[in-house]
């Protein structure tokens, strides 16, 4: 099993793994569904430490840089535009087990209309990722998003998962299916790490072979393996496990699936030999 150097604040969570009810039970690394409690109120509250406080504000720092930042676009208004705006994105959980990471909002000018995960409750990839989730995780996140969108965001939430993009600007073009690679790699080099550490998930998840010009910076490469990953910027350094994987969509659910599999399998395996 690969190493991995956990922070003090990710260690002090352990005793809000478990289901209150059993806090000393030995979760068996194959039943995935144990391994993540059911929602609870109690993952969405307002931080409580400083330090807490502090992420959250370096959170908020952050969405406001991405939301008026011209450096993404520049040059290439035709090309790539509307940088996501401050509340497009929700707040991350106080406590985040894997943040998936998409690759960018999608086209201004295509079917969808600059619309993403978190702003379309139709969305595909949102819908592709539900379904791999509820299928690993006993969850009913698909059902509940079809009665209503802010609760499955908050039962999502509420399951220690959050959902972020590679890239924080739009294609234009309506045939263009995701920003160039380079502008995806210098966003990301931009924005996404430092989104990244201020989060402190346990692992990331990338999805989408669109998503490898970002993934790269932490060390991975979309074949579904995991690895452990890392990545530093000015504001801090990460490191957890990570995979990068296909996009659950268009036939390809059941490959997504194998890699979150993994991937919670090797989370479950952490949390045994920390309990
Ligand atoms: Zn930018």
């Amino acid at each position: 099993m690969p190493t991995v150097a956990l922070s003090s604040p990710q260690a002090a969570c352990w005793p809000n793994w478990f289901p209150s009810s059993s806090p000393s039970s030995e979760p068996t690394p194959t039943k995935i569904g144990g391994l993540f409690p059911s929602p609870r109120r109690d993952g969405l509250v307002t931080p409580r430490t400083s330090g807490r406080n502090e992420r959250g504000g370096r959170w908020r720092i952050i969405q406001a840089g991405i939301a008026g930042c011209g450096q993404c676009i520049r040059g290439q208004a035709e090309i790539v535009g509307s940088p996501l705006n401050v509340g497009e994105i929700p707040d991350p959980p106080t406590t985040v087990d894997v943040v998936f990471v998409g690759v960018a909002p999608t086209s201004l000018n295509g079917r969808h209309k600059g619309r993403h995960f978190w702003s379309n409750v139709n969305d595909p990839l949102r819908i592709g990722l539900f379904s791999v989730l509820d299928g690993l995780l006993e969850s009913q996140l698909r059902a509940v998003n079809g009665r209503s969108k802010s609760a499955a965001d908050d039962d999502f939430r509420a399951r220690r998962l959050f959902f972020i993009h590679s890239c924080k600007v739009r294609p234009v073009p309506g045939e263009l299916r995701a920003p160039p690679e380079a502008v995806v790699a210098s966003c990301a080099r931009r924005h996404l790490v430092d989104e990244i550490i201020a989060i402190r998930p346990r692992a990331v998840c990338f999805l989408g072979h669109n998503t490898a010009p970002a993934a790269a910076l932490l060390g991975l490469s979309i074949d579904g393996r995991i690895a452990t990953a890392n990545v530093r910027s000015e504001t801090g350094e990460w490191n957890g496990y990570g995979v990068a994987t296909v996009q659950p969509v268009r036939g390809a659910e059941k490959r997504t699936a194998l890699a979150v599999r993994r991937l919670f399998a090797e989370l479950g395996g952490l949390t045994a030999h920390h309990s």
